[in-house]
C-alpha cells in the first residue's frame, strides 16, 4: 500500500518529485480549502514534510491526530511547537550540516556587499552615474572586528572565512564553546559595542526573539554593520529600520525578515542596505543535499529504522 504524505509548502522541486514517486503526496498549499483537506486526511496521514519556519503549531497538530513524523527541510525548526510535538511523541527531523558552508558563504557575501557597497555600485553604473561622478569610498572588511551571535555550525563556518580576511572574531551565545579560539562575550550589548560588524547566526524562536534589540543596535553604532542570516525574529526590525534611516547604523545585509516575503518599505530605497530573499542555503548543491536528508529520514521512519538527523 502506498503511504500518504502531507506536503505543507513547496520544497526543492526535485525533492518533491522524488517524494511523489514514493508516496501519495497531498500538496496542502495547493488545495482550495486547506481546513477541509486537513480534516479529511487528519485521521489517517502519519507523516508530513515541511519547512522549519512554517507554522506547525498545536492547532495544526490537533487537526492531524494520526501524525507521527515531521520531516523539516532546513536546519531551523522555529515554526514547530516543540512542546506539542514532544507531548504527542511525534518524531521530528531537520537537515543540519549539509547547508552550513553555503549559508556561511552567503553571510560573507552580505558582509562584503554591504560594507563595500557591491550592489550599490552595480546600480551606480547601470544608472549611468559613473559617466558623471566617482563612486563614494566605503569602509573596509579585511582586518575589521566581527562579532557572531551563535557560534554553532554556521557561526563557526563564518568565523573560519572571517579569519581568512584577517578579521578578529568574537562571539556571543548562552555559554562559551569549549575549545573555541575566538573571544567569548557573555554580554551581547558589550560585544556589539566592541565590533564593527555583527552577524546573527543563532536559531529563531521565542528564546532569541529580538535578541538584537534597540540597545544592541545602539551599541553597534553609526560605524557598525549588521548582517542577519538567522531569522527575521532575532532582530527588533522596527528599531533596525529606524537606526538605518537615522544614520545610527552604517548599514545592514539582510537575508531574513519578520514578515517574509514582505520587506519594510523604508529599506527598499536605502543604499546602505543589501537585501536577499531568504536564499542563504539556496544553491543547487545544498538544496539537493537537504532534500536527500528529507527523503532519507522519511524512508527510515516508514521502515522503522533509526532516523538520520532527529531533532
Ligand atoms: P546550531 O549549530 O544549532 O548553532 C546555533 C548557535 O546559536 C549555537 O552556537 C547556540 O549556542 C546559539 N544559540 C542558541 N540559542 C541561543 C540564545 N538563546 N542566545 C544566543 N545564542 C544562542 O545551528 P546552525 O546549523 O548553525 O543554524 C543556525 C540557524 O541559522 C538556524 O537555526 C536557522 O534559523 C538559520 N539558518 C538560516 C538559513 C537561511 O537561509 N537564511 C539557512 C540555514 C540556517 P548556545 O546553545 O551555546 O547558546
Amino acid at each position: 500500500m502506498t503511504q500518504e504524505l502531507l506536503l505543507m509548502c513547496p520544497l526543492y522541486e526535485p525533492t518533491m518529485r522524488r517524494l511523489e514517486d514514493t508516496y501519495r503526496v497531498h500538496r496542502v498549499w495547493e488545495g482550495a480549502d486547506r481546513d477541509a483537506l486537513l480534516s479529511a486526511l487528519g485521521e489517517r496521514v502519519r507523516a508530513m514534510a515541511t519547512i522549519g519556519h512554517e507554522r506547525t503549531d498545536a492547532t495544526l497538530l490537533e487537526c492531524l491526530p494520526a501524525l507521527r513524523m515531521i520531516a523539516c527541510f532546513g536546519v531551523g525548526y522555529d515554526g514547530v511547537d516543540l512542546a506539542a510535538v514532544k507531548a504527542r511523541g511525534i518524531a521530528l527531523t531537520n537537515t543540519p550540516d549539509v547547508l552550513t558552508e553555503c549559508v556561511a558563504d552567503n553571510a560573507l557575501a552580505l558582509i562584503l556587499a554591504t560594507v563595500r557597497r557591491t550592489a550599490f555600485n552595480d546600480r551606480f553604473i547601470r544608472a549611468g552615474r559613473w559617466l558623471r561622478e566617482s563612486a563614494p569610498l566605503t569602509d573596509r572588511v579585511w582586518g575589521e572586528s566581527l562579532g557572531i551571535v551563535g557560534l554553532g555550525r554556521i557561526g563557526q563556518a563564518i568565523a573560519r572565512r572571517a579569519e581568512a580576511f584577517g578579521m578578529s572574531v568574537a562571539y556571543h551565545g548562552r555559554r562559551a564553546l569549549p575549545g573555541a579560539s575566538y573571544r567569548y562575550c557573555a554580554n551581547l550589548t558589550q560585544m556589539a559595542r566592541e565590533v564593527s560588524i555583527l552577524v546573527v547566526a543563532c536559531p529563531g524562536g521565542e528564546a532569541t526573539r529580538g535578541i538584537v534589540s534597540r540597545e544592541v543596535l545602539q551599541a553597534l553604532g553609526p560605524q557598525g554593520y549588521l548582517v542577519n542570516i538567522s531569522r527575521g525574529s532575532t532582530i527588533d526590525e522596527e528599531a533596525l529600520v529606524e537606526a538605518l534611516c537615522a544614520g545610527r547604523l552604517a548599514g545592514a545585509g539582510l537575508d531574513v525578515f519578520t514578515d517574509e516575503p514582505h520587506v519594510p518599505e523604508a529599506l527598499l530605497t536605502r543604499d546602505n542596505v543589501t537585501l536577499q530573499p531568504h536564499v542563504s542555503s539556496g544553491t543547487h548543491y545544498t538544496r539537493a543535499a537537504m532534500g536527500q536528508l528529507v527523503v532519507d529520514n522519511l524512508a527510515a521512519w516508514f521502515a522503522g529504522e533509526p532516523l538520520l538527523t532527529p531533532v
